[in-house]
């Protein structure tokens, strides 16, 4: 056994994420995001949302119930591929929104952490997209090299190393 190992044996094992918790967690946070929203425009009070709200609130729970992503779920307004359909979707986001402004005073704490997960995603997004013009970039560059190889010609390449040869010679 090597060293490596042996220390390892002290070292907390890594906890698996806990995929159960995200999905949780999302769900409260848009609950919570619903109720503000409703509240403020529709004149209701507390977690009694207007009927249109709760429509759409249980809509949205079924489907996140069924999210493809499981593990590495993102946060459902940041999401690139939403499983809600486009009306429900442009609903939940006008929702959302506005719900996220009150949010910062109702439960300010959560409305932090979501702003966080969701400057995570954008960097994420970020990262990924600068790595697929990396990769664009050193495919044109190889294919410009094979060009480059192709068009020069077999005769050049003899002259130029008998130059090489006959400056030898004189050295
Ligand atoms: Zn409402």
């Amino acid at each position: 056994m090597s060293i490596l190992d042996k220390i390892k044996k002290f070292l907390p094992k890594r906890k698996e994420p806990d995929l159960k918790k995200n999905v949780l967690k999302e769900k409260e946070n848009i609950r919570k995001t619903f109720s503000a929203y409703c509240n403020a425009n529709h004149d209701t009070k507390d977690e009694k949302l207007c009927p249109k709200c709760t429509a759409l609130l249980t809509n949205v729970m079924l489907k996140i119930q069924r999210c493809p992503y499981g593990m590495a779920k993102p946060i459902c307004d940041k999401c690139e591929t939403p499983c809600f359909g486009e009306n429900v979707t442009n609903d939940f986001l006008k929702t959302m929104h506005g719900g996220q402004k009150k949010m910062r005073f109702s439960h300010p704490m959560m409305a932090i952490r979501h702003k966080i997960a969701s400057l995570g995603m954008d960097y994420a997004k970020m990262e990924r997209d600068k790595k697929s013009t990396d990769k664009q970039k050193e495919t044109e560059e190889k294919a410009k090299a094979k060009i480059a190889n192709a068009t020069r010609s077999p005769k050049s390449l003899a002259k130029s190393s008998k130059a090489k040869a006959k400056k030898k010679k004189k050295k």
